[in-house]
């Protein structure tokens, strides 16, 4: 096992200040490279300090409902169904205990502009919110993962000086045991994101049945492992500066009234230490704001970066900075809040928050398609059947002169009970006979294949190819309605 990186690694707290001590923020100077790389492209190791305060306590309370729901995700059920299943190898997906099929594209394709359209909303309102405060890998990293490496290695300088410290069998042992951990839970991570897959019953089969039988989910229980070990132990900020598309995406979406972790440079500027005893007249004189330049704000920032320096890609809205400042006002006598939630208007121009037009016309782009998707779910038939004259089949003369056409049937059934279905012709004399079982039963969750019969007095026919309507009707009640052709004989035979 090899420790960080010896090379280009940097404590946060001893980030080079590309402004110097209490100089106003210089723009040409502003970085041109990432936080977490050196000049030559090199990762930079960050040793975050432990965060407290207001808003790391509200983070954590919340951060723990999410690790509960996420993890009892999969066992959930709502009558019968998983909470939420995506379950590509059968085609099965639930979503808060509703059954979806491939057959719902539609509801898909909306659901899927829901879920950006009210990103857009969201990030235009509140900036990246979603990625410190609900995000899995964020939550993961920060609220579990760096959590139990404090417990292990200690705070911030204590984790560098066991990394800068030489190979021992004391150090060993910590690191062995710090990657064995990690490794456990990350076992844990990747086998809930499989029961999310594949679901929760199939998980335990993987787990508890001969594993000769199950070669393929072992083998993506323990990729998924290693992938969720990879990213936390090793990847980390990296993943939401590198790989999250949500993170390039936001950029676009944020003005100067998004919400936002902002420092209010003409209340901190210009930066100089705080000298014991000095007034705050006394700082004016001097043309200094209050920012005391104590780089707190740095030192527990897991993305490395000075949020001073304006807003930047890689913030990811976790709040520690605003803690750490705080901490520092309240020891210096000076009111909360030089970096807060704040829109760049509201602390440049002392504008109040305020929903724009912009967050409006979204909003209601959202409203809409979250109408339509309700109307979708909610006028959805439980069942989906196809009706289809089977292939190759021809006509064939029925009882009483009648006109006999077979028909291949499915039926889907997405409600959590057993349905009895029957079809009916509709608009049209005639008769339908459904071969094996009567009635027929589609059940729960799954489909049934048959095959039917439809027979049409001749007098019926409008030529080779009749349209003709069937209803599926379960305990008398109209389910769905379909169209098919009828295969007769042309009007001059
Ligand atoms: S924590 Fe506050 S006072 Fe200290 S450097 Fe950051 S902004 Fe300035
Ligand atoms: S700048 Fe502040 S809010 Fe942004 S990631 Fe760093 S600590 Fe979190």
């Amino acid at each position: 096992m090899k420790d960080e990186p010896a090379e280009g690694r940097i404590s946060a707290v001893e980030a080079p200040d590309p402004h110097g001590v209490s100089q106003p923020v210089n723009w040409k100077d502003y970085r041109d490279h990432l936080a977490t790389a050196d000049q030559q492209g090199r990762r930079r190791w960050l040793y975050p300090k432990k965060p407290s305060g207001t808003w790391h306590t509200r983070r954590a309370w919340f951060a723990a409902v999410l690790i509960v729901v996420m993890f009892a995700g999969p066992w959930i059920r709502i009558q019968g169904n998983p909470l939420l299943m995506i379950n590509i190898v059968e085609r099965k997906f639930s979503i808060l205990g509703q059954m979806f099929w491939p057959q719902d594209s539609i509801l898909f394709a909306v659901a899927m502009l829901v879920f950006i359209t009210g990103i857009i909303v969201f990030t235009t309102a509140f900036g990246r919110l979603w990625c410190g405060w609900a995000c899995p890998q964020t939550i993961m990293m920060e609220m579990v993962f760096r959590k139990l490496e404090y417990l292990i290695d200690g705070d911030s300088a204590e984790q560098k000086a066991l990394s800068d410290a030489p190979w021992t069998a004391r150090k060993t042992a910590r690191r062995l045991f710090k990657h064995a951990v990690f490794f456990g839970v990350s076992f844990i991570v990747g086998n809930t994101l499989f029961a999310y897959i594949v679901g929760s019953d199939q998980l335990l089969r993987i787990q508890l049945d001969d594993p000769r039988n199950h070669v393929t989910g072992l083998t993506f229980m323990i990729l998924f492992s290693l992938l969720f070990y990879a990213i936390f132990a090793r990847f980390r900020e990296q993943a939401c500066t590198f790989i999250c598309p949500y993170g390039r995406f936001q950029s676009a979406a944020l003005d100067e009234n998004t919400m936002l972790v902002m420092y209010d440079r003409k209340r901190g500027e210009s930066r100089a230490p705080w000298r014991k005893g000095e007034s705050v007249s006394e700082r004016a004189a001097q043309g200094h704001g209050d920012c005391v330049n104590c780089r707190q704000c740095v030192a527990v920032c897991p993305t490395g970066i000075d949020i001073r320096d304006g807003t930047q890609m890689e913030c990811v809205n976790c709040t520690a900075c605003i803690d750490a400042c705080d901490q520092i006002m309240d020891r210096v006598g000076r009111p909360h809040g030089l970096i807060r939630f704040a829109s760049q208007n509201s602390v440049e121009k002392g504008e109040p928050q305020r929903f724009t037009k912009r967050m409006l016309m979204y909003a209601v782009v959202l409203g809409a398609l979250v109408t339509l998707f309700l109307t979708l779910v909610l006028t959805r038939a439980p069942v989906e059947t196809t009706f289809l004259r089977a292939q190759g089949a021809l006509y064939q003369p029925g009882p009483d002169g009648t006109i006999g056409n077979v028909y291949s049937v499915k039926v889907i059934n997405k409600a959590h009970h057993d349905i009895p279905v029957e079809f009916v012709l509709e608009g049209v004399e005639g008769k339908i006979r459904v071969m094996g079982a009567n009635p027929l039963v589609a059940p729960k969750e799954s489909f049934v294949q048959t095959s039917v019969m439809v027979y049409l007095p001749k007098s019926v026919l409008t030529g080779s190819a009749t349209r003709i309507k069937v209803g599926v009707f379960s305990g008398g009640k109209r389910l769905e309605g379909l169209g098919t052709t009828f295969a007769g004989p042309r009007n001059d035979e």
